[in-house]
């Protein structure tokens, strides 16, 4: 068990570093920042081609294709941790 400062209403409630938890003094939930910032990064994760950094068309030659898809492999790397950072951060209190 640890503490945390709601942003609701600014007063330290006990939480047991769940995202779902919610303040003991004004009921809100205590990581809204943290919620939505993961549900940002997950709709970009699950999003479509269209939105990846390096979208392949058709029209590609194959050797840029291969470029993109390793890009693109990188890429998807690189927003899991972010995520997994974000989590951190959601998960421990300060
Ligand atoms: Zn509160």
């Amino acid at each position: 068990m640890g503490e945390k400062r709601c942003p609701t209403c600014g007063k330290w409630s006990k939480w047991s570093q769940q995202l779902q938890d919610v303040c003991e003094h004004c009921g809100q939930e205590l990581s809204i920042k943290e919620q939505e910032n993961i549900k940002r990064m997950e709709s970009h994760l699950q999003g479509r081609e269209e939105n990846w950094m390096f979208y392949i068309k058709e029209t590609d030659p194959v050797w840029l294709v291969y470029l993109k898809k390793t890009g693109n492999f990188f890429y998807t790397i690189f927003m899991a941790i972010i995520s997994f950072i974000l989590w951190l951060v959601a998960a421990f209190p300060g």
